[in-house]
C-alpha cells in the first residue's frame, strides 16, 4: 500500500508528477508490478517472454482454455452470432445463446435459475451490491477476494468484516445486529491460499440469524465437488445456498460469469444488479466458448479427478522439500515468502530453471505474507510437478525464505519471514466489539 495519501498535483517541482513520485514508493517497497507477456495460448507449458517455462500460476485449471473444441465452440458463436452482443442484457443485448447457456448452468449447478455476468469481478460487485440492501448489513470473510470487498463497499449497507472462516465471529456480529436484513458473503476456495471457507457451518448460523448466504464458488467451480461442481455441492449446502457465483475465466477456460440461484433471486438481480443492468452482454464467442467447455466437464469429469490427483502430487512433492503443509487439499497451493523482495526473489529464481509461479504482494493479500501462489492443472503431468517442487524447493533456499517442515520455527514466530508476525492476520481475541469496514 502507499505510504500516504497526497493531495493531486499534476507536476511537482523537476517536472516529476506525484504519480511518479508515488510509483518509486511502489518500487522502494518492492510492489510494483510489470506485465510479463505470453507468447501462445494457455497451456502447462507456455513462451513467457520468449523464454519456455513450466506455468503454475494459471486459472485454466482443466487446460479447457486452448481446447480444440472450445475454440471451436467459440469459432462457430462468432460466425453464428457475431463478435459483440451490442447492448446490455436488458435493453437488446440478450441473445438465445446467453438463454441456453445460463439453462445448462443452472443444470449443472443444480439450480432453478442462472444469470450471466461480464466477469466474476461484476457479478460480485451486483450480486452483493443488490442483496446488501442500503440499510442492510453485509457480513464478509476477511480474506474474500477484492471483487466481494468493492461490492460491499459500494452497497452502502453496514460493512462487517468476520475473521477468517470463523463462524462464531460471525454468529456474535449478526446476533448483535438482531432484527436487520443481513447477507453473509464468502469465497468457497479462498483465491490466495486455497482453503476452503466451512459452508456447512456458515448456512447454519446464517438460517439460525435469518441472514441471505452468498458463496463466490470462483475458485471451486470445475475443480472440486462431484464432477466438479464446485464447493457448495461438495459441503452438500447446494439447496441452501441463496445464490453461488460460478466464474466462466477460470476452470471453464472462457471468460465471464453467472450467478447460480431460485427464479425469484435471478429476476430480482436481473432488476438490480447495476453491473448487469449497466454493462454490455457477454461477447457470443466468449458465451460459445463456455457452452463447450461445460458439455466437456460434463461429459469428461476424469479432468477434475485428473486436476485433484495433481493438486496431492504438488503438494506432497513441496512438503517433501520442506515446504509447510497448508491443511486444505484444493489446486491452489500458496508459498508464503513474507517480504515483497523475498518473494520476488524466489520467483526470479525459479523462472531461471523454467517454473513460472507469479509473486503476488500486497494489496492482493496482506502485508507481510507476499507469496508464490502456486496453482495446479489437469494437464500438468505429475513428473513435472515433482520437477517444479524441486525448483521452488532450490529458489526459496536461495531466496533466504524459510521452509518450516524442514527447519521448525522458533515457538511464537509465524510462517512469515522478515516482517513482524500478526500484520493482516486475524487477531487471536475473542471477537472485537467494534465492526470493521471492508
Ligand atoms: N472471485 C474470486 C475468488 C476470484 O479469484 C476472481 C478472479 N481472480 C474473481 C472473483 C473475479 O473473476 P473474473 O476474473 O471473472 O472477474
Amino acid at each position: 500500500m502507499l505510504a500516504r495519501k497526497r493531495e493531486a498535483e499534476p507536476l511537482a517541482a523537476g517536472g516529476v508528477s506525484d504519480l511518479e513520485e508515488r510509483l518509486r514508493e511502489l518500487q522502494a517497497a518492492g510492489l510494483h508490478r510489470r506485465l510479463r507477456t505470453v507468447e501462445g495460448p494457455q497451456g502447462p507449458r507456455i513462451v513467457l517472454d520468449g523464454r519456455p517455462v513450466l506455468l503454475l500460476c494459471s486459472d485454466d485449471y482443466l487446460g479447457l482454455a486452448a481446447d480444440g473444441r472450445v475454440r471451436d465452440g467459440a469459432a462457430r458463436a462468432a460466425l453464428r452470432w457475431g463478435a459483440g452482443a451490442g447492448a446490455s442484457r436488458l435493453v437488446s443485448g440478450t441473445m438465445a445463446l446467453h438463454g441456453e447457456l445460463e439453462r445448462r448452468l443452472a443444470a449443472f449447478k443444480g439450480t432453478e435459475a442462472a444469470l450471466l455476468f461480464g466477469s466474476g469481478y461484476l457479478a460480485n460487485l451486483g450480486v452483493v451490491g443488490a442483496l446488501a440492501g442500503r440499510d442492510g448489513v453485509v457480513l464478509s470473510d476477511e480474506l474474500n477476494h477484492a471483487s466481494i470487498v468493492d461490492g460491499c463497499r459500494l452497497s452502502r449497507a453496514e460493512v462487517v468484516v468476520f475473521r477468517h472462516r470463523d463462524v462464531e465471529h460471525l454468529g456474535w456480529e449478526l446476533a448483535r445486529r438482531r432484527g436487520r436484513q443481513a447477507l453473509v458473503v464468502t469465497d468457497s476456495v479462498f483465491s490466495m491460499d486455497g482453503d476452503v471457507a466451512p459452508l456447512a457451518e456458515l448456512v447454519e448460523v446464517a438460517r439460525r440469524h435469518g441472514a441471505r448466504l452468498a458463496v463466490d464458488d470462483a475458485h471451486g467451480t470445475g475443480c472440486v465437488g462431484p464432477g466438479g461442481r464446485g464447493a457448495v455441492h461438495a459441503a452438500g449446502v447446494q439447496d441452501e445456498v441463496d445464490v453461488v457465483v460460478g466464474t466462466l475465466g477460470k476452470a471453464l477456460g472462457a471468460y465471464g460469469a453467472f450467478a447460480a440461484c431460485s427464479g425469484v433471486v435471478a429476476r430480482y438481480l436481473m432488476n438490480t444488479a447495476r453491473s448487469l443492468i449497466f454493462s454490455t452482454a457477454l461477447p457470443p464467442p466468449v458465451a460459445g466458448a463456455a457452452l463447450a467447455a461445460l458439455e466437456l466437464l460434463v461429459e469428461e469429469p476424469e479432468r477434475v479427478v485428473r486436476l485433484q490427483a495433481n493438486a496431492r502430487v504438488l503438494r506432497d512433492a513441496l512438503a517433501h522439500e520442506g515446504f509447510a503443509a497448508p491443511d486444505s487439499a484444493t489446486q491452489i497451493v500458496p508459498l508464503v515468502a513474507g517480504h515483497p523482495e523475498r518473494a520476488s526473489r524466489m520467483c526470479e529464481l525459479a523462472l531461471e530453471e523454467g517454473v513460472f509461479a507469479q509473486a503476488i504482494h500486497p494489496p492482493i493479500v496482506p502485508r507481510g505474507t507476499s507469496r508464490l501462489r502456486l496453482s495446479v492443472m489437469a494437464t500438468h503431468d505429475a513428473g513435472e510437478l515433482r520437477e517444479a517442487a524441486r525448483v521452488l524447493g532450490r529458489a526459496a533456499r536461495r531466496a533466504g525464505v524459510p521452509l518450516p517442515a524442514a527447519e521448525p520455527p522458533a515457538a511464537g514466530s509465524a510462517s512469515v519471514a522478515g516482517e513482524p508476525p500478526g500484520a493482516g492476520s486475524p487477531p487471536a481475541a475473542p471477537p472485537p466489539p467494534a465492526a470493521r469496514a471492508a
